[in-house]
């Protein structure tokens, strides 16, 4: 039976040297500062964004919240992004995704200052993170490796299948995976026989959005398996894209869901403003 990764517990000793370090950082007076903007009524990103201010509160991080109708235009956010950028107080800006249709999504991100851009979406800091050297780590890949180090997976010349290729998840974390020196392969919708490519892996990074798609019979003996996944099923339940029970048989670790990668993201996003923090104190 694997080991359950308690995505919890790690999210909350990070929390805690978070914690401790910011105190550090504002006894000589500089505090983080995070701003929030939420756009529209989107019940999902109103409990993300109440979760990452009471992130940002119990660590001693300020926070200031945007709340802006669902009719707001893109120049107005933009307006309020580039207020945000000359703010003093404010170390890192999160546009709480996704935007309302009349907004250019790809417009707001490149418009927030790339030494302020703590989720790491702006192209300039993808593109330092194919180049091998990050300014901001996008958050949830962040914690995914994270996690890894800390349960003490090595993946030099492991072979780490990543199944999804989105710019939140799934290229970011393949893009870390080979900066450790894994050998990498990313699936997506058109990948043929994704069964065979996932049996080959030591590590199994799911990234899709389909509840329990990965079967438990799929996983090599003694892999790790990190879900991302988040999804609904029936009213209340959440699952991740991995079959949980099939695949705990076969693999030495796996994270659940809830519980798993989730809680990572959050302290990673309040590691980020942190350490943009710190840039500014130098
Ligand atoms: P996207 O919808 O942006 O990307 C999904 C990816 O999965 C795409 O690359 C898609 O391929 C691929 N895919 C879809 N169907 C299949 C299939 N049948 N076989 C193989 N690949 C497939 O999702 P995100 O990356 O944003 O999120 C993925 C999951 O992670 C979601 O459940 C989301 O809720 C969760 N998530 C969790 C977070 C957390 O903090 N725990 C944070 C962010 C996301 P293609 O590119 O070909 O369409």
């Amino acid at each position: 039976m694997a080991q359950i990764i308690d995505g919890k517990a790690l999210a909350g000793e990070i929390r805690a040297e978070i914690a401790q370090q910011t105190q550090e950082l504002i006894a000589t007076g500089v505090t983080p500062g995070l701003a929030v903007v939420l756009v529209g009524e989107d019940p999902a990103s109103r409990v993300y964004v109440t979760m990452k201010e009471k992130a940002c509160a119990a660590a001693g991080i300020y926070s200031v919240e945007h709340k802006l109708p669902a009719d707001t235009s893109e120049l107005e956010l933009l307006q309020l992004v580039e207020r945000l950028n000359q703010d003093e107080r404010i170390d890192g800006i999160l546009v709480q995704l996704p935007l309302p249709d009349q907004i250019d999504e790809a417009k707001i991100l490149e418009a927030i200052s790339p030494a302020k851009d703590v989720d790491g979406f702006h192209p300039f800091n993808v593109g330092r993170l194919v180049t091998g050297n990050p300014l901001f780590k996008p958050c949830t890949p962040y914690g995914v490796m994270v996690m890894l180090q800390r349960i003490g997976v090595d993946l030099k010349g492991k072979n780490v299948v990543v199944v999804g290729r989105s710019n939140i998840v799934g290229k970011p974390v393949a893009l870390m995976c080979l900066a450790e020196h894994a050998t990498v392969t990313i699936c997506h919708s058109r990948t043929q026989d994704l069964a065979t490519k996932v049996a080959a892996a030591d590590v199994v990074i799911a990234a899709v959005g389909r509840p329990e798609m990965i079967k438990g019979d799929w996983i090599k003996p003694g892999a790790v398996v990190i879900d991302v996944g988040v999804n609904r099923v029936g009213d209340k339940k959440l699952v991740g894209d991995v079959d949980f029970a099939g695949a705990a048989e076969r693999a030495s670790a796996i994270t659940p869901v809830p519980g798993g990668v989730g809680p990572m993201t959050i302290a990673m996003l309040l590691h980020n403003t942190l350490e943009s923090a710190r840039r500014r104190a130098v």
